[in-house]
C-alpha cells in the first residue's frame, strides 16, 4: 500500500527533527509512513500547503512563523486550537482541512515527566509568538494560582492576554517584572539558543523556581544556564516537549498514540554526538 504523505511546514525548517522524530513513531507502530520537511516562503504558505493537499498530502505540522495562518486557513478546529489562535497540526478530511494544536499537550506532558507541579502554581510565561498562543489554552485548564505573559515588546504580551480575555492572566514588558513568587518560568521566546537569554531580571528566581526552555540544544541552554546560576530549583530543555508534541499529531492522524521515552532518548544521544 502506498504510504500516505505528511510534511513539516516552516521558514527557516532546515533543523526540523520531525520526519526522523515521526520516523521512529511509525516504525515502533508497523505504520507506513511518508514525512517530509518543506521550507514555505514567507508569503507563500497557503499555496505551498494547497500544492501538497493536490498531490495528495493526508496531514501535516506547521512551525514558524506559519501557526498563525493555519489556524486562518483552517474549515475546522478543535477547541484547544480555536482557543489558541495558533495551529501546528493540520488533518485533510475530504475537501476539508482540519486545524488542531499539539504543543500545549507536548509541554504539560513534558512538565509533568519532569515531576513540576503545575496546581497552584504562580506561572510566568517568556514570550508572546505563536508558541506562547500555542500553550495558555492547556496552562489555564491546570489550575494555576496566577499566569503572566511577559514579552520584550509588551505590547504582544498585552494584546496576548486580550485574546484570553475570558481568564484572569496579567501581562507585561520584561523591564516591568518584579515579583519573586514564580513557581515556574517558562521561556517561549526564541532567544535561547547559544549563550543568549531574554533580557529579564534576576529576582524573578528564587530556590523553588522551576525552569523550562522551550528551546533544545545538545548542551543546556542559554536560558537555562542563566537560571542555573539565579538558583533555580531544576532547569529543563524543550526536547521532550518537540516529542511529545508530535506524538499527539500522530495519534491524530493514526488513531494510535507512539511511545514518548525511547524517542527522547534516541533524540538526545543524536544531538549529544552532533547528529
Ligand atoms: P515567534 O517568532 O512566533 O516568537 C518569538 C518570540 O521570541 C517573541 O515573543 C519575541 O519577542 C521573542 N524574542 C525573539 N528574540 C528575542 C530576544 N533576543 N530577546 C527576547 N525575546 C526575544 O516564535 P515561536 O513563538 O513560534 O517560537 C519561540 C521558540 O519556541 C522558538 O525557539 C521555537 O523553536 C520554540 N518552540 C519549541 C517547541 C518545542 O516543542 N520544544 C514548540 C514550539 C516552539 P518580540 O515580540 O519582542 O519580538
Amino acid at each position: 500500500m502506498k504510504a500516505r504523505q505528511f510534511c513539516v511546514f516552516g521558514n527557516p525548517i532546515k533543523q526540523s527533527r520531525s520526519p526522523w522524530i515521526h520516523q521512529q513513531f511509525a516504525n515502533q507502530l508497523g505504520i507506513n509512513l511518508e514525512y517530509q520537511a518543506s521550507l514555505a516562503p514567507i508569503n507563500g504558505f497557503e499555496q505551498t500547503l494547497k500544492t501538497f493537499i493536490a498531490n495528495g498530502g493526508a496531514g501535516a505540522n506547521v512551525t514558524a512563523p506559519f501557526k498563525e495562518e493555519a489556524w486562518r486557513l483552517s474549515d475546522h478546529l478543535s477547541d484547544i486550537a480555536r482557543d489558541s489562535g495558533a495551529v501546528n497540526t493540520l488533518s485533510v478530511n475530504g475537501d476539508r482541512l482540519l486545524g488542531d494544536n499539539t504543543d500545549g499537550y507536548g509541554l504539560i506532558t513534558d512538565l509533568y515527566r519532569h515531576g513540576a507541579t503545575l496546581k497552584n502554581a504562580n506561572v510566568l510565561l517568556l514570550g508572546a509568538g505563536g508558541a506562547a498562543r500555542g500553550v495558555i489554552p492547556a496552562l489555564i485548564k491546570e489550575q494555576l494560582a496566577s499566569l503572566t505573559i511577559a514579552n520584550r515588546t509588551a505590547s504582544k504580551a498585552h494584546d496576548l492576554k486580550q485574546h484570553f480575555s475570558d481568564f484572569s492572566i496579567q501581562s507585561c514588558g520584561f523591564d516591568e517584572l518584579t515579583d519573586t513568587g514564580y513557581d515556574l518560568i517558562i521561556n517561549a521566546t526564541s532567544a535561547g539558543l547559544a549563550a543568549q537569554k531574554p533580557d529579564v531580571p534576576a529576582t524573578i528566581i528564587n530556590p523553588n523556581t522551576f525552569c523550562y526552555d522551550m528551546v533544545y540544544q545538545a548542551m543546556p541552554t542559554g536560558f537555562m544556564q542563566w537560571c542555573q546560576a539565579c538558583g533555580a530549583l531544576q532547569c529543563t530543555d524543550g526536547l521532550g516537549m518537540l516529542v511529545g508534541q508530535a506524538a499527539k499529531s500522530f495519534s491524530i492522524w493514526f488513531g494510535q498514540m507512539p511511545e514518548i521515552e525511547p524517542v527522547i532518548q534516541q533524540l538526545r544521544e543524536l544531538l549529544q554526538t552532533g547528529k
